[in-house]
């Protein structure tokens, strides 16, 4: 790890809240509402997000909803590509693609516009954080339904005890902080 990125994931570990029981008994939610009321950090984050998705190749952001949305962005603004959305069912207004995952009771699914990513795209996904990876997972397959190819999948934070790359396969992941 470099030092640039050793420090950045120091500070970005310092500051991101942990909230007990949120948003229900047993889980330990990462609040990085924190980073985004540093700003001098969450540029350096910027930064970092950006030189890792220009090292990936990818011609397409795709945030995932929502907080995906805060750093595919900024990241997708500054880098001049194109910024593709990944959202819960119901939302998008043009025809939709849906992919759907499996949770601990039931299951959910995530929807993209048919056209928002070209046959040929190299597609960078990015979320805030991996937990067990199934929302990641619809995410990709979605992006691979439409002909793109994920070059990357991109998180700020990744909760290494959960196993969330082992659902990710052989797709390349990116984590700035590992619990
Ligand atoms: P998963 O599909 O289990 O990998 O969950 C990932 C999604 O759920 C991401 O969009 C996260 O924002 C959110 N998430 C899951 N667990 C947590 C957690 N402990 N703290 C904050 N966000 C979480």
């Amino acid at each position: 790890m470099s030092t640039r990125k050793d420090t950045l994931a120091t500070d970005v570990a310092r500051i991101v809240r942990d909230v007990p029981d949120f948003p229900k008994p047993g889980i330990l939610f990462k609040d990085i509402t924190t980073i985004l009321l540093d700003g001098p950090l969450y540029g350096r984050l910027v930064d970092y997000l950006c030189d890792v998705v220009e090292e990936s190749g990818a011609t397409v952001v795709a945030g995932i909803e929502s907080r995906g949305y805060l750093f595919g962005a900024p990241v997708a603004a500054r880098l001049g590509l194109p910024l593709a959305l990944i959202r819960k069912p119901g939302k998008l207004p043009w025809k939709t693609r849906k992919a759907s995952y499996s949770l601990e009771y039931g299951t959910d699914s995530v929807e993209m516009h048919e056209d928002a990513v070209q046959p040929g795209s190299k597609v960078v996904v990015m979320d805030d954080l991996l937990a067990t990876g199934g929302t990641m997972e619809a995410a990709c397959r979605l992006v691979r339904e439409l002909g793109g190819e994920v070059v990357l999948a991109s998180f700020v934070i990744e909760l290494s005890f959960l196993d969330g790359r082992k659902r990710l396969g052989d797709t390349p992941v990116d984590a700035l902080v590992v619990y």
